[in-house]
């Protein structure tokens, strides 16, 4: 089958590759210079399989107030006059019911345990290098409310088959001594042995080169995909700068952009742009984290990378707005600086934006449309690193008319109307 996805993302990346794997003719139309400049270009590194609680958690309801008043806060919410703003906000308070949140987080557990497997067999099949490690991952919490209440998710995800150890204050800093500075304000952490990180840019590109030279995939870059030709309930085309791409099936994948392609079928898909930011530093070797750390008060999580330190965090429900850009970027290397202030040289950090393609539930959308060859592949908002290869073997099994490896009926469109 003549098969073309839009975006050239970790998400559309992995998605050509298995759909590759089973003989498909696969083209990527990707509108940026290269892969991977978007989304996916320097985010946390975190491979999260277990530690995969969705935003929406009943816990954010008592912070919203902080969101809304505090320049400060790590989640960040502004008002704006767009419908889309409010609506894709009321389908997330929706979601923050503590039986849709646990449902939510057992699902998403499964379509980890299938992510980690399928990029496992990836990774040996192709040999790609990405500064990957089984490292594990350490949660700290800082309030005791938030830590019971995370330890009752460790309960949870145990039944799903995740295994976490929930660590006092001393066991947080025997498994991570570097957080020395912050163990003041520490009130335990979770630790989940089994979490990976990796070079998320460096996967992309070394996949992108194995899609090109092994299986003949043909990446388009610098191709904005502008509309649509279609028949009926059938899409024929997608409309490119001097021409068309035609092809019998066509995949969305192109992150935050999805909502507009979408929009040009009439299709409406609840995705926001979910702001954050990272750096990137000299790590200094025998102070910064061995392991990954997230710092769940401020929303920041820390990997190392080879020689360098990666930190990324906040969540700001602002649109795609980067005007705030320098000043979050200053609060967050002043809440590095208060954690691990000798781990890495900051002064010569690379900084970066980016947007979350989110969902108000935080599960991405797999599945098939009301076209009959269209596909979603979207929408994996803070996990899409984590969750890109499970999302791909979804689709491949879907679009094969397969059984799948997880309830697809959890991923559809449908579940939010
Ligand atoms: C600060 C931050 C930290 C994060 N940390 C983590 C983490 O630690 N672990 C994790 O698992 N996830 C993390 N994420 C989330 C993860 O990075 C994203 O979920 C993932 O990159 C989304 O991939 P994507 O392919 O869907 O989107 P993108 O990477 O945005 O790719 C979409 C592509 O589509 C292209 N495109 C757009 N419009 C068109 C068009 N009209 N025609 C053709 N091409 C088009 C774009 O150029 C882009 O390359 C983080 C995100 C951020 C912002």
């Amino acid at each position: 089958m003549r098969i073309c996805i839009v975006g050239g993302g970790v998400v559309g990346l992995t998605g050509a590759y298995f759909l590759a794997r089973e003989g498909h003719d696969v083209t990527i139309l990707e509108s940026g210079e290269d892969v991977a400049l978007m989304a996916s270009f320097a985010n946390g590194a975190q491979l999260s399989y277990s530690y995969v609680a969705p935003l929406a958690d009943p816990a954010v309801l008592p912070q919203l107030p902080a969101w809304l008043l505090s320049s400060d806060s790590a989640l960040r919410y502004v008002p704006r006059l767009d419908v889309r703003q409010w609506r894709w906000c009321l389908a997330f308070l929706q979601a923050c019911r503590t039986t849709t949140s646990n449902r939510i987080a057992l699902e998403l557990l499964q379509l980890g345990a299938l992510s980690r497997a399928a990029l496992r067999e990836l990774v040996e099949h192709e040999s790609i290098d990405f500064d990957h490690v089984q490292n594990g991952k350490l949660v700290v919490y800082r309030d005791a409310h938030a830590f019971r209440l995370a330890r009752k998710k460790v309960d949870l995800l145990a039944e799903g088959g995740a295994s976490q150890t929930a660590l006092d204050r001393n066991g947080c800093l025997e498994c991570e001594p570097s957080l020395e500075f912050a163990s003041a304000t520490i009130v335990g952490g979770v630790h989940t042995s089994s979490e990976e990180a990796g070079d998320c840019l460096r996967f992309c590109r070394e996949l992108a080169n194995v899609l090109r030279d092994r299986y003949h995939v043909n990446i388009l870059t610098g191709t904005r995909v502008l509309g649509w030709v279609r028949q009926g309930r059938q899409v024929v085309a997608a409309r490119i700068a001097g021409g068309d791409v035609r092809a019998d099936a066509f995949v969305l994948s192109a992150g935050t952009a999805c909502v507009d392609l979408a929009e040009g079928l009439g299709l409406r898909l609840p995705i926001y742009p979910l702001t954050g930011y990272s750096l990137s530093a000299p790590a200094v070797a025998e102070r910064a984290p061995a392991i990954n750390v997230t710092d769940l008060h401020r929303k920041v999580v820390y990997a190392r990378l080879g020689e360098q330190l990666r930190v990324a965090g906040m969540v700001e429900i602002t649109g795609a707005d980067e005007s705030q850009r320098d000043v979050r970027l200053a609060t967050l290397i002043r809440h590095v600086k208060e954690i691990f202030p000798l781990a890495a040289d900051y002064d010569s950090a690379q900084t970066w934006c980016g947007h979350r393609p989110a969902t108000p539930d935080s599960k991405p959308f797999v599945g098939a449309t009301e076209y009959s060859n269209l596909w979603l592949n979207t929408g994996h908002g803070a996990l899409g690193f984590t969750l890109a290869c499970g999302t791909a073997r979804l689709l491949t099994e879907l679009l094969q008319g397969r059984p799948t490896s997880v309830d697809a009926r959890a991923y559809s469109l449908d579940r939010l109307s």
